[in-house]
């Protein structure tokens, strides 16, 4: 028998949203529990994160402006030989889909990162951000859940929920460092960089 025909629709990678597309100036929508195609769009998601080697993707970077971010930062719980690196083991855990996802508070003294971004391939840029932050938000299920979050851990659910206040950790920068990225973020938004992930872009060359 044939069942091809009955079986669920593979992961489909979707093209990520480069900087300078509307989409991701905009401030999402929180979902509700029937949400068509939320199922698919989640898979998709994760599909289209791991080929682009993310650690996490928020539903405007493929153009969707409505509050959802997944993360998995598992592979962090080991180094490339596969040994586990006992101060990430936190992170083995740490793959979930966050759904109206909303800050409550964000706390401690601000440490600096190097964060990069799946909509603006190869720049990297240290970010001053808290080192906690505590969120409410939904799981698949649309269980709502209060958490907080530290470390490296806090820092993905800060670049992601901002991704659904329409910002981007660019804007976190210091006017000046901001001004010497111009070209390369103009290039960014006219299609010239060298991502080896599939890519939209919002300006024609
Ligand atoms: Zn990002």
């Amino acid at each position: 028998m044939n069942g091809a025909v009955f079986s669920p629709a593979l992961p489909m990678i979707l093209p990520i949203r480069a900087y300078g597309d509307p989409v991701l100036k905009k401030v999402a929508q929180d979902i509700t529990p029937g949400h068509s195609g939320l199922k698919e769009l989640i898979d998709d998601m994760y599909e289209t994160m791991y080929a682009a080697n993310g650690v996490g993707l928020a539903a405007p970077q493929v153009g969707l402006s409505i509050r959802l971010f997944v993360v998995d930062a598992s592979p962090f719980a080991e180094d490339e030989q596969g040994r586990p690196v006992p101060e990430h083991a936190h992170l083995k855990e740490f793959k979930r889909v966050f759904i109206n996802p909303h800050v409550e508070e964000e706390e401690g003294a601000e440490w600096p990162f190097e964060e990069g971004c799946l909509s603006i391939p190869n720049i990297r840029e240290e970010v001053v951000r808290a080192p906690k932050i505590t969120l409410r938000y939904m799981d698949e299920r649309f269980n709502p859940h209060r958490e907080t979050f530290d470390g490296f851990a806090a820092r993905v659910v800060q670049h992601e929920t901002d991704h659904l206040d329409g910002k981007l950790f660019i804007d976190h920068l210091n006017p000046m460092r901001r001004r010497m990225l111009q070209g390369k973020l103009r290039d960014i938004s006219m299609g010239k960089t060298d991502a080896k992930y599939k890519m939209r872009f919002p300006v024609k060359r």
